[in-house]
């Protein structure tokens, strides 16, 4: 296990620097451009492929990075270049993490360098779990996977929204109710490959912020997929049915984890990370404007009252990265959350970045109103991150709930 350390090793510097030019030199010059554009920037993507950002082998050496501090890392430079466009370069991820957590070595190694693609014919992929009638309240999900013994086959039917690139993916990994009687518990994950019959887009959202961003709705009608798709395949589903429905006989289900949840603590600290990106990015947009603006004579972070909100930014911002680094190195080095610090950190980063970018439009007055400064955008993008990878209403329950040992539901 590796020490919990604050300190970036000299690798690991190396790394952050070459990201943070790229974030300098390639995203942040892109970013009003492609949030006006409301299209996911693949030119970008392309970029970030050539130069081995978008890549599963990044995202890999990140991921199992023993100090726990390569993703937060990462995601933090990569969002403060760029919220909308960093999402287009990292969504992928959400789904990479959902096959890694859940799937086989064979199916990590079939449908994770599917997802990305190459640099000459970029991909991307979805992780489609959100319904309509299921959000926050995802065991009311109703997308229905059904198995043709006969033909070793999964039929899915259902519509899935919000899915960040859904309908644009190569490979979508689809969430589905499995045993109905099981509530969250009667859930499982699904490959669907390349291509496959019966998946299409729905709606396309025009959202607030994060515009560069493709979130759709995914409509699934009689999608079949092959009994290889299940993630983790069928014998070790039929084991973990079999767990849930004795325990559920016993009245003691709640102990059982779905695929989904799975997956959301998996990367709850590192949608942390980028709100505190996006946090920082403003906050310095804001302590530049603050020194160089003359009112009354003087430089306005002369004023107290500016001072005081740039030093209460700064430190919100470095107390939300403790926190996603510390519940990064957990996750990392398998450490329970015994006191939901993974949600911790989402909750406390995300309310961080929706107050500092708000601050930042204040303090750059006027034209922090205009769409010529960057903080306007970066307020609007920061607001995704109380209500994705569950909200901040929900951080605080399963907080609260882990704290009291109440069930989480
Ligand atoms: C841009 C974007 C991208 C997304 N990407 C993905 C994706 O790639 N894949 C995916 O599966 N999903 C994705 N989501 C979905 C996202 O995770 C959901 O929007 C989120 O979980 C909230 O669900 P909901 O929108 O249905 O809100 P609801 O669950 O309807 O909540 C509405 C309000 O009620 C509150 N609330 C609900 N229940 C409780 C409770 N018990 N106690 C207190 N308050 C409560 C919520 O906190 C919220 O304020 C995305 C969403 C957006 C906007």
């Amino acid at each position: 296990m590796a020490e919990f350390t604050m300190e970036l090793n000299d690798e690991q510097r190396e790394v952050r620097d070459w990201l943070h030019g790229f974030a300098a030199d390639v995203i942040r010059p892109a970013a009003a451009e492609w949030d006006e554009r409301e299209e996911t920037p693949w030119p970008v993507i392309q970029e970030a492929a050539k130069v081995g950002i978008y890549s599963l082998d990044f995202y890999a050496q990140q991921y199992f990075d023993p100090t726990g501090l390569g993703i937060p890392m990462a995601m933090e430079e990569l969002f403060w270049g760029d919220a909308g466009i960093a999402l287009s370069i990292v969504g992928t991820g959400l789904a990479a993490v959902g096959v890694l957590a859940n799937g086989t070595e064979e199916q990590i190694g079939t449908w994770i360098p599917q997802m990305y693609g190459d640099a000459n014919d970029v991909k991307v992929a979805a992780f489609c779990s959100s319904e309509p009638d299921a959000g926050s309240d995802v065991a009311s999900m109703r997308t229905r996977a059904v198995y043709d013994e006969a033909k070793d086959e999964w039929v899915l039917n259902g519509t899935k929204t919000w899915a960040t690139n859904g309908g644009i993916a190569n490979v979508h990994v689809v969430v589905a109710v499995v045993d109905p009687d099981l509530g969250s518990k009667g859930h499982a994950s699904f490959i669907v490959p390349p291509s496959t019959p019966g998946l299409s887009q729905g709606q396309k959202f025009k959202k607030h912020g994060i515009r560069a961003s493709h979130t759709a709705e995914v409509v699934l009608d009689n999608v079949r997929i092959p009994g290889s798709c299940l993630l983790g395949g069928k014998a070790k589903l039929d084991e973990r049915l079999a767990r849930a429905r004795e325990r559920a006989k016993a009245g003691g289900g709640e102990r059982v984890k779905n695929a989904a949840m799975a997956t959301f603590e998996a990367s709850r600290p590192a949608v942390g990370a980028m709100a505190v990106g996006t946090a920082r990015a403003a906050y310095e947009v804001a302590l530049d404007y603050a020194m160089t603006r003359e009112q009354f004579g003087r430089p306005i972070i002369d004023n107290q009252g500016v001072a005081f909100q740039l030093a209460d930014m700064r430190t919100s911002i470095d107390a939300a990265r403790l926190l996603v680094w510390r519940a990064s190195w957990m996750a990392v080095n398998g450490k329970p959350f015994t006191a939901a610090e993974g949600s911790m950190s989402k909750l406390f980063a995300s309310e961080t970045a929706k107050k500092v970018t708000g601050q930042a439009i204040q303090i750059l007055g006027g034209n922090g109103y205009t769409r010529e400064y960057p903080v306007e955008r970066m307020h609007r993008d920061a607001a995704i991150y109380t209500i994705f990878e569950g909200t901040r209403e929900i951080q605080r329950l399963v907080i609260a709930r882990t704290l009291s040992g109440m069930p989480i539901r």
